[in-house]
C-alpha cells in the first residue's frame, strides 16, 4: 500500500517511476488470495480512519486529495459496533465517539472527566512523543483497568514494541480507531487495490509484478545499481523501499550494517484463523464488528513462549458492516492471536500442518469463550471451510522477517537510511495499517523524491 501510494504520487508529477513487487498479486500485507472457491483478504479486518464524506483534514481525506482518487472507488461501508472485552467488563465503541464515552461513563463513572481531558489532548496534540504510552497515560487515569482496556486495541492495531508503544503512536491510533472509525468495502480489499492500480496506470507508473529486488549495489554511499531477481540491473536517482528496514539492509549485503539492523527485527507476529460458517455469525452469538479480547487483568502483548498465546486477541466478523440493503455472500469469523514465529519456523512440515489445525480449533474455542450466548459445539459444527495462516506464511508471501507485520520496533521517522538516495516508507517509517502506510508513502515521496526534484 505504501509503495503504491508513493509511486502514484511521484508519477503524478511526471517523473519516471518503476514499481517493483516480488509477489504476483498487489497489496502486500493487505492483499487477497484465492483458496478453493473462496477469495480471502490477507489482512483486512477494518479500514481505520473512517470519516463521513465531507469531513476534511483527516488522513483518509488526505489520501483522496493527494492521490486524486475518487472516494467512492473505495466503497467504504461503516462498522456497526465493536467491543473491548476483559473479564471484568466490556467497553463498546463505534464510529460515533459518544458511544465509547458513554460506555466509559457507565463502567468507569469516576474516570469520565479524565477521559474527556485525554480526548482533548488526543485531538489537539501536534508533537510526536517517543515516551512510553503506558507511562504517559498513567498520569491521566486512576483506574489501571481502563488504561489496559484502552491500550488493548491500540497495541493490537499497530504496536511493533512488546507490551507498550510510543505515546505519539498511541495518540495517532486513538484518533484513527476511536475518534475516526472502522469501515470496509463490501468486496473486501480488492476495490481499494484496484483503485490504486488504476490510478498508478493513469499517471504512467511502470509496474513489474513477480519481480523483486535481489540486491542493492552501493558506491560512494549511494545506491548505484538495483539488481533484480532475474539478474537484470536498473538504476534510479532515488529509491523508496517499503519492504521493511532490516529487510532493506539485507539487500545491501554489508555485514556491519546488517548486524546492526538484525537487532531491530520485530518480535510480534500473529496467527489468524478464517472460518466460513453455514449461518450468520449473529445467529451464533457474534454481534460485533471487531472484538479485542483479553482474558487477564493486564494486556500481554509480547512474543509468547508457545506457538500461540490464547489469552488475548481479536475476533472479526466482516459481516458486521453496514452494507445497506446488501449482505455478504459468505458468513465469516476471523480470529487473530499472538504467535511465536521462531517456534512455527522450527516445526517439521507434518507438525506444521497438525499444529495449524489444532490452533484453528483452539482459536474458535477461545472466540466462543469470550462471547456470551455462544455454544462452542454449535460454532464448530457450523464451519464449512477453514483456513489458517501463521507467522511463517506472512514471511513466505511478503518477505517480512519474523512474520513481523508491524515491522521493526525502532522506526525511521524521517525515512532516511545511512545511504544517501535510499529511503524507507510504510511500516518501518512508522505509519502502518492500510491508511497509515498510504499516508507514509505519500509523505516520503513528497519529502525525498518530489522536493528533491523541485
Ligand atoms: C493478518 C493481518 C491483519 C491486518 N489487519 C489490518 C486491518 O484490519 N486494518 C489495517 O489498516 N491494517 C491491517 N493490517 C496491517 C496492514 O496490512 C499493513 O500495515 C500494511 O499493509 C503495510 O503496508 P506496507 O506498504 O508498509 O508494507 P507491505 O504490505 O509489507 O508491502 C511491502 C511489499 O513489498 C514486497 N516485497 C518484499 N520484498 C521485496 C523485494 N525484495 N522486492 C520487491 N518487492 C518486495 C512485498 O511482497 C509487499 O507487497 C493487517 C495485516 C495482517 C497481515
Amino acid at each position: 500500500m505504501s509503495g503504491l501510494a508513493a509511486a502514484i504520487r511521484v508519477g503524478m508529477y511526471g517523473k519516471s517511476v518503476l514499481l517493483l513487487e516480488r509477489h504476483t498479486v498487489a497489496g502486500g500485507l493487505n492483499s487477497y488470495y484465492k483458496i478453493g472457491k473462496y477469495t480471502f483478504d490477507v489482512g483486512l479486518h477494518a479500514v481505520t480512519n473512517y470519516v463521513e464524506k465531507g469531513v476534511k483534514g483527516t488522513p483518509l481525506t488526505k489520501i483522496f486529495r493527494q492521490l486524486r482518487i475518487d472516494r467512492d472507488s473505495f466503497g467504504l461501508c461503516p462498522q456497526t459496533q465493536s467491543r473491548i472485552s476483559f473479564p471484568e467488563t466490556n467497553l463498546l465503541f463505534s464510529n460515533d465517539f459518544d458511544q465509547l464515552r458513554q460506555s466509559i461513563a457507565d463502567r468507569f463513572p469516576n474516570e469520565v472527566h479524565n477521559f474527556d481531558k485525554f480526548t482533548v489532548l488526543a485531538k489537539t496534540n501536534k508533537e510526536y512523543s517517543k515516551a512510553s504510552a503506558r507511562g504517559e497515560i498513567q498520569s491521566f487515569f486512576n483506574d489501571p483497568l481502563l488504561m489496559e482496556m484502552l491500550l488493548c486495541p491500540l497495541l493490537y492495531y499497530g504496536s511493533a514494541t512488546e507490551n507498550d508503544m510510543e505515546f505519539g503512536q498511541f495518540l495517532i491510533l486513538f484518533n484513527s480507531i476511536f475518534l475516526e472509525g472502522f469501515a470496509r468495502p463490501y468486496e473486501g480489499i480488492k476495490p481499494i487495490i484496484n483503485s490504486l492500480l488504476k490510478r498508478a496506470k493513469e499517471v504512467g507508473v511502470e509496474r513489474k509484478m513477480g519481480l523483486g529486488v535481489k540486491k542493492l549495489g552501493t558506491e560512494s554511499n549511494r545506491v548505484a545499481e538495483i539488481v533484480l531477481d532475474n539478474g537484470s540491473i536498473v538504476t534510479a536517482d532515488q529509491i523508496l523501499s517499503s519492504i521493511g528496514a532490516p529487510e532493506t539492509q539485507r539487500l545491501i549485503h554489508d555485514s556491519d550494517r546488517c548486524r546492526k539492523s538484525e537487532e531491530n527485527i520485530g518480535k510480534l507476529a500473529f496467527i489468524e484463523s478464517i472460518a466460513v460458517l453455514d449461518q450468520p455469525p449473529l445467529d451464533l452469538g457474534f454481534e460485533d464488528t471487531i472484538v479485542f479480547f483479553n482474558r487477564s487483568h493486564q494486556v500481554k502483548y509480547e512474543r509468547p513462549n508457545d506457538l500461540v498465546d490464547y489469552r488475548s486477541g481479536i475476533i472479526c466478523s466482516p459481516n458486521h458492516y453496514d452494507y445497506g440493503d446488501r449482505s455478504l455472500k459468505e458468513n465469516i469469523i476471523r480470529v487473530t492471536a499472538q504467535a511465536s514465529e521462531p517456534m512455527w519456523r522450527a516445526l517439521s512440515p507434518e507438525d506444521y500442518q497438525k499444529q495449524k489445525q489444532l490452533a484453528f480449533d483452539r482459536l474458535l474455542e477461545t472466540a466462543a469463550s469470550v462471547t456470551p450466548n455462544t455454544s462452542v459445539e454449535k460454532l464448530k459444527t457450523s464451519v464449512k471451510f477453514r483456513d489458517v495462516f501463521s507467522p511463517t506464511t506472512v514471511t513466505r508471501f511478503t518477505g517480512r522477517i519474523g512474520g513481523a507485520i508491524y515491522g521493526a520496533p525502532i522506526k525511521s521517522s524521517d525515512g532516511r537510511t545511512e545511504i544517501e538516495n535510499l529511503f524507507i516508507c510504510g511500516t518501518d517509517q512508522g505509519y502502518l495499517g492500510i491508511i497509515g502506510s498510504m499516508i507514509s508513502g505519500i509523505a516520503m515521496a513528497n519529502a525525498h523524491v518530489l522536493s528533491a526534484a523541485s
